[in-house]
């Protein structure tokens, strides 16, 4: 699966050395350091303002709505697709032999979409440009009383 890293944005300043976080600032999911809401870009292996989704699944509002929300489903950060994804299954097929090797030799034919084997790939991919994408977050609604 491909990993989602939940960091604070950085400001970097011109004017001093130093990097600062706005004060309220939210978490928001970065995929290949950009920000899934499009917000925000910075190397997120540069920066130790990062928690683990599972605090953010324990306490969604510390992450930013657009990109808790993007994230709460399967989603490409890479072409915004967030509708069609797959994975890759092997189905039922023969392959023909020909000893005479004419046209239907080694082809394959016969193929049964309704016998899916066990073997579901791990890996979730956007259908549209092909890229691996995360696994959705679930979060835990907090329940009073
Ligand atoms: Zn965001
Ligand atoms: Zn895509």
């Amino acid at each position: 699966m491909k990993s989602r890293i939940w960091q604070l944005p950085v400001k970097q300043s011109n004017s001093t050395d130093h990097d600062w976080i706005h004060r309220g600032a939210k978490y928001h999911a970065f995929i290949d350091n950009e920000s899934i809401c499009g917000k925000y870009g910075q190397n997120t292996g540069f920066f130790e303002t990062s928690i683990d989704e599972k605090e953010i699944q324990e306490n969604p509002n510390l992450a930013c709505k657009k990109c808790l929300a993007l994230a709460s489903d399967y989603y490409c950060n890479n072409c915004r697709n967030s509708r069609y994804f797959y994975n890759e299954v092997s189905v039922m097929a023969i392959k023909m032999i020909d000893n005479k090797q004419g046209k239907q030799h080694d082809k394959i034919m016969h193929i049964d979409a309704s016998n899916v084997d066990n073997y579901y790939e791990e890996n979730i991919y956007c259908y549209k440009c092909k890229k691996q994408v995360s696994e959705p977050i679930t979060t835990f609604i907090e329940k009073r009383d």
